[in-house]
């Protein structure tokens, strides 16, 4: 009986695969520049123990070229190139990765640069055209070869003329269709920007003709066109640079280059760690509150690099969320990625890299604010409610990353302190902590309540923000220390005593406080005379964990 053919079926299952694994169809780029930066890897790798073989970088490039005209985009490299053979091999067989096996072979000596790992990039290229040429002449080969194909139909191989060592990856770009238009991928400047965007790091220049107008000479009103062949990548990543080559200035641009901010940063952080897990970061702790902070829309997370290739824009696990302002990127080449290399396959690498960056995150802004305070202190107001989210939220288990980073207004410095500085200035029969809660320093300042703290030299925090006083519960101690409101009816200090005197006092009045009491009954529990008043006729207080402020903003929450 005669076999049947499933080649319909086969063709729509390429199809499906392409479409499945990718998200973004402009990523087909990225996979055949990475592939032409890896035919130029190898080759550099074999001239280290060749000795016919001369590396001269200089005629090492990957040329991109865009023909509206025929509808063509060229991908050429000045790598290896591929046998009949290896054409048949890589390019014939799905899920085959010549890459691999180089790196494989070569695992002791090179070849940890090499991106390739799957064997199914270069079919992404057939997301984006019906015809893919691919002219490739090796450097141990018999002459060039012509492979084409128009997807899993199959595909042809016969030999061609060609003269110089590399591959020319030739993609008929599909024709637009009702819905759907690919002419943005024959479009110079869309292409330079997806260049940019995944590739800027490739090691080898990556070229394009760039059109461009310029003044006609001798005219002032007249301009022409004229191409120019231009390097488009940035070749050699700052964060691989050392950093004491670097100025404020490379990293300023780095950052506004990158969009991480419209801001200037107000610190950056280079990081290169060579232990159980290899990676290179910079981080930016930015100057301003981006718009969108505490909205929605806001996504937390920095940009992930695979050997210099950007598979993530946005890679949310490497930040917790009371980092979340923070802005950068990592690259490792230690990371498991998945097929589409869009996702990770394991998260162990990821989890390491993410606990060491937030400690570097740490101690840079520890050191900011121990050298230099007024810079933390801009920093703190865009962000410090952050870091009191943080301390509030998952039932205080960050207390002890964010705790030292606090500051609060205090009523005797008459600015921000540390809990830190709090403590040591604490006069020795001082028990605990005094915070007043209030919508702003001046009414604070006014509270009867906080005179009697005052009146006995202690220092009070005052708490303008929402969230601080949750946070603080969160705490419960600082060195030991409790925190107390001043509103909070047992202040732990010798008036207290004196409060017991009044209490008899209360009894002689007792008429009078029991009529007050059933007069303002549902709004307090009960009225009695104090000792802790000094310029006030009266003050709330109150018993137990939740105090006045708390109780106001618990009330006006969403149910
Ligand atoms: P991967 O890059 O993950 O190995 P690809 O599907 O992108 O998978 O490529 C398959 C194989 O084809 C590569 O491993 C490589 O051996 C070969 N190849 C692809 N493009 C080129 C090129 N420009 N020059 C030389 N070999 C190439
Ligand atoms: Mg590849």
């Amino acid at each position: 009986m005669a076999k049947q053919q499933f080649k319909a079926e086969s063709k729509r299952l390429l199809e499906m695969m392409i479409n499945s694994i990718y998200t973004q169809r402009e990523i087909f780029l990225r996979e055949l520049v990475s592939n032409a930066s890896d035919a130029i890897d190898k080759i550099y790798y074999k001239a280290l123990t060749d000795d016919r073989l001369v590396f001269d970088k200089d005629s090492y490039f990957i040329k991109v070229t865009a023909d509206k005209e025929n509808r063509t985009l060229t991908i050429r490299d000045t790598g290896i190139g591929m046998t009949k053979e290896d054409l048949e091999n890589n390019l014939g067989i799905i899920a085959k990765s010549g890459s691999l096996a180089f790196k494989k072979e070569n695992e002791s000596k090179d070849g940890h640069d090499i991106i390739g790992q799957f064997g199914v990039g270069f079919y992404s290229a057939f997301m984006v055209a019906d015809v893919v040429t691919v002219i490739s002449k090796a450097l141990d080969g018999d002459g060039a070869y012509k492979w084409e194909s128009t997807g899993a139909d199959g595909y042809t191989i016969e030999p061609v003329e060609k003269d110089s060592v590399g591959t020319e990856v030739i993609l008929k770009i599909k024709d637009n269709t009702e819905d759907d238009s690919y002419d943005e991928f024959l479009e110079e400047y869309r292409l330079k920007s997806i260049i940019k965007k995944y590739s800027d790091f490739i090691r080898y220049p990556i070229k394009m003709d760039m059109k461009s107008s310029r003044r006609k000479e001798g005219s002032d009103t007249e301009f022409e066109e004229y191409e120019e062949e231009q390097t488009v990548n940035s070749l050699v990543p700052i964060w691989k640079k050392n950093k004491s080559e670097l100025t404020a200035d490379d990293y300023e641009k780095f950052y506004s280059e990158k969009h991480y901010g419209f801001d200037k940063p107000l610190k950056h952080i280079h990081i290169s760690v060579d232990g159980a897990v290899r990676y290179h970061s910079i981080l930016f702790i930015p100057e301003s509150m981006p718009f969108d902070y505490y909205s929605k829309e806001f996504e937390k997370g920095l940009e992930l690099y695979s050997n210099g290739v950007l598979i993530m824009n946005k890679c949310a696990d490497l930040l917790p969320d009371y980092f979340s302002f923070v802005k950068g990127m990592v690259d490792s080449e230690d990371l498991s990625l998945n097929i589409s290399r869009e996702m990770l396959q394991h998260d162990r690498q990821l989890k390491l890299i993410a606990k060491n960056i937030q400690s570097k995150i740490k101690g840079q802004l520890q050191s900011l604010l121990k050298d230099e305070r007024e810079k933390y202190e801009t920093f703190y107001k865009a962000f410090g409610r952050q870091l009191k989210f943080g301390i509030y939220n998952d039932y205080g288990t960050h207390k002890d990353v964010l705790q030292d980073l606090l500051l609060f207004y205090s009523s005797k410095e008459k600015k921000l302190v540390t809990l830190d500085e709090y403590v040591l200035r604490m006069p020795e029969d001082q028990k605990y902590i005094y915070y007043a809660s209030g919508e702003s320093n001046e009414r604070i300042e006014k509270l009867p309540q906080t005179e009697m703290v005052s009146d006995k030299g202690y220092e009070i925090l005052y708490f303008t923000d929402d969230i601080d006083e949750f946070a603080i519960k969160m705490l419960m101690t600082y060195k030991e220390k409790e925190f107390k409101s001043v509103s909070s009816g047992d202040l732990g200090i010798e008036a207290d005593e004196k409060d017991k005197e009044a209490e008899s006092e209360s009894n002689d009045s007792k008429e009078l406080f029991d009529s007050m009491t059933e007069f303002l009954s549902g709004k307090v529990k009960n009225v009695r005379a104090s000792k802790r008043l000094r310029s006030h006729p009266v003050c709330l207080t109150t018993e137990g964990d939740v105090t006045i402020e708390m109780e106001k903003i618990l009330n006006a929450m969403p149910n």
